[in-house]
């Protein structure tokens, strides 16, 4: 079996992604897409401990998360127009949450969809 080469988790055979040349997990593969810098290992370490401590989260990620907890799985464009925010600050703002492992995105049909763990 591979593993994801960013994350190192082990890959289903049905769930392979392939972005510049790398074999990546979902997870990464949407990290990658969402912004185009290679994912830091102590970032992800860092948040885990952070949300163990205490949750640490912005209001916009805060408001993020209650939308998709009452009302998930919303693509991005549902997200931002119901929170009145911007794409770019819904992409920061789940960059966290994800780094968390407090949400997440994946692939239905053609649109990406995100949801809670
Ligand atoms: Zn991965």
């Amino acid at each position: 079996m591979k593993n994801c080469e960013n994350c190192g988790s082990p890959l289903d055979p049905d769930d392979i992604y392939v972005h510049a040349g790398k074999v990546l997990c979902e997870d990464c593969f949407l990290d990658q897409k969402m912004k185009p810098v290679t994912c830091d290992p102590w970032a992800v370490y860092s948040a885990k401990r952070t949300i163990g401590a205490a949750p640490q989260l912005t209001e916009s990620q805060f408001r993020i998360l209650n939308l998709l907890k009452t009302e998930g799985p919303l693509d991005a464009s549902t997200i931002c127009s119901r929170l009145g925010i911007g794409e770019l600050e819904f992409q920061n703002c789940f960059a966290t949450l994800r780094h968390m492992e407090v949400a997440r995105g994946f692939r239905d049909g053609e649109k990406i969809r995100y949801t809670v763990f």
